[in-house]
C-alpha cells in the first residue's frame, strides 16, 4: 500500500504514489527513447533531504518488487529524469493528477503525453477509479478503471485498465442545447472560480449543477460523452500562476480525438510550446464541439464588467 503524505511548498499534497509511479516511468521511457526529454511534476528533492524517511523506503519498497536493485539512489535517478526542459520533442507526465481527489478516494488520473513542436502527439489517461464501457463513462468508484489513448489523427478509445488489449473508440455527446449540457468542474473550489462558472451557468440556461470531479478525468467524461462541457476559470489563489502542461496535455487530445474541442476561455488553441506552463493561455473549455460556440459566446457576455472591476483593482 503507498500511503504517506508530504506537502509541497505550494501546500499541495504529494503521496508516495506519485514518486513511485515517476520513478517507473522515467525508467520505462528512458529504456525505450533514451533521448528524448520528460518534463513531469516532481523532483527527488522533497526525498532527497532525509526529512521524509518512511516515504523513501515505501517507494523504494514498491519498486523492488518490479527491480530488486532498486536503491534510493536509483530512486532519485528515476525521478530526476522527467526535470527536463520542454524542447522541440519531449514527453509530459503527471504522476498522479488529482492528488486531493486519490486521497479522498475520489477520482485522480495519471496523464502522459508527447509534444512536438508544440503539438501534443499521443495522450494517455489512466483512471483507475473511472469506468468507461462499450465507449461511455459511468462516474462510479470503482476499482475497474480505465485507459483512454488518443494518437493524433487517428482517433481516441478506452479499455479497462485490466485488460490493456481491448480497445474500443469513444466519442463526444451529440447535444447540442446549453440548457440540457452536463458541466464538469474541478472539485476543490480553489482550483477555480465558482463565481463565473455560476455566471456562465445562468447565462446559459444551463438547468443542471456542474459536477465535481478531479484531475482529467473530467476530460475523460466528456471524451466518452457523458458530460458535454469542461471549464476551469482562473482561480483567484495568487500562489498558482498558470495552468501547467502536464494538467492538460494527454486530456486535450483524448478529447480533440473522441470528436470534441479544445481552446482556452478565449477560444484560442492551447500553446504547449510555452514551457512548464500554458503561460499563452487564460483558463480553459473542453466540448463535445457542438457546444463550443455557444460556450464562448456565454464567457464573452460575463466577461466585460467582470474584467473592467478587476482592471479598476
Ligand atoms: P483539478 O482536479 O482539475 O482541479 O486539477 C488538479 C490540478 O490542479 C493539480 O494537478 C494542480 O496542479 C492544479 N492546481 C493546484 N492548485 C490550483 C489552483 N489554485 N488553480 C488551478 N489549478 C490548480
Ligand atoms: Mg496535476
Amino acid at each position: 500500500m503507498v500511503l504517506s503524505t508530504l506537502t509541497k511548498s505550494d501546500r499541495s499534497p504529494v503521496t508516495t504514489a506519485d514518486f513511485a509511479i515517476q520513478a517507473l516511468a522515467g525508467r520505462l521511457l528512458h529504456e525505450k527513447f533514451p533521448g528524448d526529454i520528460l518534463v513531469a511534476e516532481e523532483s527527488s528533492a522533497m526525498i532527497k533531504d532525509g526529512k521524509a524517511p518512511a516515504s523513501l523506503e515505501e517507494i523504494t519498497k514498491v519498486l523492488a518488487r518490479i527491480w530488486p536493485e532498486t536503491t534510493p539512489e536509483k530512486i532519485f535517478e528515476w525521478v530526476d529524469r522527467g526535470t527536463g526542459v520542454p524542447g522541440d520533442r519531449f514527453w509530459t507526465l503527471d504522476p498522479i493528477d488529482g492528488t486531493k481527489g486519490f486521497i479522498r478516494g475520489d477520482q485522480y488520473a495519471t496523464a502522459l503525453a508527447l509534444v512536438v513542436k508544440g503539438h501534443v502527439q499521443l495522450g494517455v489517461l489512466t483512471c483507475p477509479r473511472l469506468a468507461v464501457q462499450h465507449g461511455k463513462a459511468a462516474v462510479v468508484k470503482t476499482n475497474e478503471g480505465s485507459v483512454l489513448v488518443a494518437c493524433r489523427g487517428q482517433g481516441a478509445w478506452s479499455a479497462p485498465l485490466k485488460d490493456g488489449s481491448s480497445f474500443s473508440p469513444i466519442a463526444v455527446s451529440s447535444s447540442s442545447q446549453p440548457g440540457s449540457a452536463v458541466v464538469v468542474r474541478s472539485y476543490e473550489d480553489s482550483h477555480t472560480n465558482t463565481d463565473q462558472l455560476d455566471r456562465l451557468v445562468e447565462v446559459l440556461g444551463i438547468q443542471s449543477e456542474p459536477v465535481r470531479m478531479d484531475s482529467q478525468a473530467k476530460y475523460a467524461v466528456v471524451a466518452a460523452g457523458v458530460a458535454d462541457l469542461l471549464l476551469r476559470f482562473r482561480s483567484s489563489n495568487r500562489e498558482y500562476d498558470a495552468a501547467k502542461i502536464w494538467d492538460h496535455a494527454a486530456g486535450a487530445l483524448v478529447v480533440e480525438e473522441a470528436g470534441g474541442c479544445v481552446t482556452d476561455l478565449h477560444g484560442k488553441p492551447l500553446d504547449f510550446s510555452a514551457g512548464r506552463t500554458l503561460a499563452r493561455n487564460e483558463g480553459l473549455l473542453a466540448s463535445n464541439r457542438h457546444l463550443h460556440g455557444a460556450a464562448l459566446a456565454g464567457l464573452r457576455a460575463i466577461s466585460g464588467p467582470a474584467d473592467d472591476a478587476d482592471k479598476r483593482g
